[in-house]
């Protein structure tokens, strides 16, 4: 595992946890001495990852996690999860809205109502849903840190790639929103392009791949979890897992 911020005390909500991206970011950060709240649908992944941050815990004494099976197209549960962590910790320190779904890539006449419906549900309104509910937890931290999980996609609308691409861009605007609404506050929100890794996603998208060509998601989320360190002072830039640095795309107002 990569060099870490101290995530010691700190509580961080990450979701899609079950497997990819996220399932590494929940272990970097747990190996990081976080406690981690751990989202997704498949308690089997989820169970997983609790085996292997509790075998760190042995070997370390640090990290944690709580399992929530959650489908986060279920907007009531959601609001339901920031109520539970308010019970329980009474704030949140670290929020990674990681789960995505890439639909089906096709020409946008093509795509059938229900699957525009379930990107746009899990990809915008979801991570909208979450961020309206742990707001005033991450608020309660000292050193709130939003990290949400984009795509070049966002920025490079190619041929059918349309319902994911949209989600996507629409996602980063919803970072950007909040970052600046939160601007003065001790709050950083920033949008991470993971670029291409080797995940189950990334086999959907290109299933001619080789993905032995393609960086292993442990190293892109250890790339991304600096991000949730309490130093750190930017807010509303991309930043991208593969170069380590931040784009801004901010247009003159
Ligand atoms: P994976 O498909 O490997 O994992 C997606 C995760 O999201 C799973 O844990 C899945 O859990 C969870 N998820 C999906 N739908 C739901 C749902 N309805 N409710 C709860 N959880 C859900 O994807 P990656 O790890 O590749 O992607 C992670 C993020 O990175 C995504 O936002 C993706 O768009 C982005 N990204 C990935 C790239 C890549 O090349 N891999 C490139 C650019 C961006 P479960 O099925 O158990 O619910």
């Amino acid at each position: 595992m990569n060099a870490h911020p101290d995530l010691t005390g700190r509580t961080a909500l990450v979701t899609g946890a079950s497997r990819g991206i996220g399932y590494f970011i929940a272990r970097h950060m747990a190996a990081a001495g976080a406690h981690v709240i751990a989202v997704a649908r498949t308690v089997g992944g989820l169970e997983e990852l609790d085996d292997e941050i509790k075998a760190e815990n042995a070997r370390t004494g640090k990290g944690e996690a709580t399992l929530v099976p959650l489908d986060l197209t279920d907007m009531p549960g959601i609001d339901r999860l920031g109520g539970a962590i308010h019970e329980r910790w009474g704030k949140l320190d670290i929020l990674v809205a990681n789960a995505g779904v890439l639909g089906v890539i096709g020409p946008l006449a093509h795509i059938e109502a229900k699957v525009f419906e379930k990107v746009m549900a899990v990809n915008v309104t979801g991570v909208w849903r979450l961020i309206r509910s742990v707001d005033p937890l991450l608020h309660k931290s000292d050193a709130g840190r939003a990290i949400i999980l984009s795509s070049g996609a966002a920025h490079n609308a190619r041929a059918y790639w349309g319902p994911y691409a949209a989600s996507k861009a629409a996602v980063e605007a919803l970072a950007r929103s909040w970052a600046d609404e939160t601007k003065n506050t001790p709050l950083r929100v920033n949008s991470v392009n993971p670029g291409a890794t080797r995940t189950a996603m990334r086999a959907q998208a290109m299933p001619g791949e080789n993905p032995e060509t393609l960086p292993h998601p442990s190293e892109i989320a250890g790339n991304i979890v600096p991000l949730a360190s309490p130093a750190l002072t930017e807010t509303g830039l991309i930043f991208d897992a593969r170069s380590k640095s931040f784009l801004s795309y901010q247009m003159p107002r």
